[in-house]
């Protein structure tokens, strides 16, 4: 459960990374009980946030090929396809200008 505490505390670091003008994207999740909860903030700049998640991502690619089983090696190999299918969009959109 998404506790007030732990909502709080989001808050609290979503400030103090605003006062400190520090980028910012976290979320907490809990899929536990009936309904999915999140807790989420996010601050600092449009490329900020963006330069945050893709690290998060970049440490989940990570989770993933630390780990040996099946369900986690599909995982990967369909990042590397999303990964793949982005990279020609690119060049597909640079070809046009
Ligand atoms: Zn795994």
């Amino acid at each position: 459960m998404i506790t007030e505490k732990i909502q709080n505390m989001i808050i609290e670091l979503a400030q103090e990374c605003e006062k400190e003008d520090i980028g910012l994207s976290i979320c907490a999740i809990d899929r536990k009980g009936n309904e999915e909860s999140i807790g989420i903030a996010q601050v600092g700049t449009e490329g900020d946030v963006e330069a945050s998640i893709s690290y998060q991502i970049k440490e989940w690619e990570k989770m993933l090929e630390d780990c040996d089983c099946s369900h986690c090696s599909e995982k990967l190999a369909l990042l590397n396809e999303v990964k793949n299918s982005e990279d020609t969009e690119v060049e597909e959109e640079e070809a046009c200008q």
